[in-house]
């Protein structure tokens, strides 16, 4: 037999009760809001909220949040899948070799690295640089999607599988995905190559600069 609730716990419940409150989450999620709401008035306040970020398992073992970097306003935002351990470990996205390359393809398109967003979808870099895991995903999608709503780019890239399937929501392969443009959020998407796989894969560079010329070209006309 349960027995009676102490009087305070009873006394608590009654004020709630009597405030109207029908339901208690006994269970709620801990570590801070879920989920951001859509009115943060700039990337900043964004940030500063997102310090110290307890929401999924990936912040025990990250050294820093890698926000993203680049212009606020940004026209062209690249959009990665996690940060790797030179990226941890200055706090930056894409700075280690494939952020190198993605750098001379940034230029080849006659742009700067300081005037494009660079980010990722996960912000703390997964142990070992495994795949991210689906409450991963979750926890820290409405950053990315919050990121995209307040740089408000014409163009987002996504690099390689994991990336465009987050960014589209969907599961076909990066095969048939990349080179064609798509749509998320009301911004148009092309996805393509990871650098990363670049470097693995040199012979498909091609591919990755056919896309990025559609990039380029469509921005040139706006
Ligand atoms: N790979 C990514 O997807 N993101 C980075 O920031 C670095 C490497």
């Amino acid at each position: 037999m349960p027995s009676d609730p102490p009087a305070s716990v009873h006394d608590e419940l009654a004020f709630f009760r009597d405030l109207g409150v029908t339901e208690l989450f006994i269970d709620a999620p801990r570590g801070g809001p879920a989920a951001v709401p859509g009115s943060f008035p700039d990337l900043s306040s964004l940030q500063k909220f997102l310090a110290g970020c307890p929401r999924c398992k990936l912040s025990k073992g990250r050294t820093n949040i890698v926000f993203g970097q680049g212009s606020p306003k940004a026209e062209l935002m690249f959009v990665g899948e996690a940060p790797g351990r030179e990226e941890d470990e200055q706090g930056l996205a894409f700075v280690g070799r494939a952020g190198q390359l993605l750098t001379k393809i940034i230029e080849a398109m006659g742009r700067k690295r300081e005037d494009v967003w660079i980010g990722n979808i996960i912000k703390c870099r997964p142990p070992e640089n495994r795949n991210p895991e689906r409450d991963e995903v979750e926890a820290c999608r409405p950053f990315l999607e919050e990121q995209i709503r307040l740089i408000s780019p014409k163009v987002i890239v996504t690099l390689g599988t994991f990336a465009a399937q987050v960014v589209l929501d969907t599961d076909e392969p990066i095969g048939r995905l990349r080179g064609r443009w798509r749509s998320a959020r009301g911004v148009r998407v092309m996805p393509t190559f990871h650098p990363a796989f670049l470097l693995r894969s040199p012979e498909r560079k091609k591919d990755v600069w056919e896309d990025m010329k559609l990039v380029r070209d469509y921005l040139a006309e706006k």
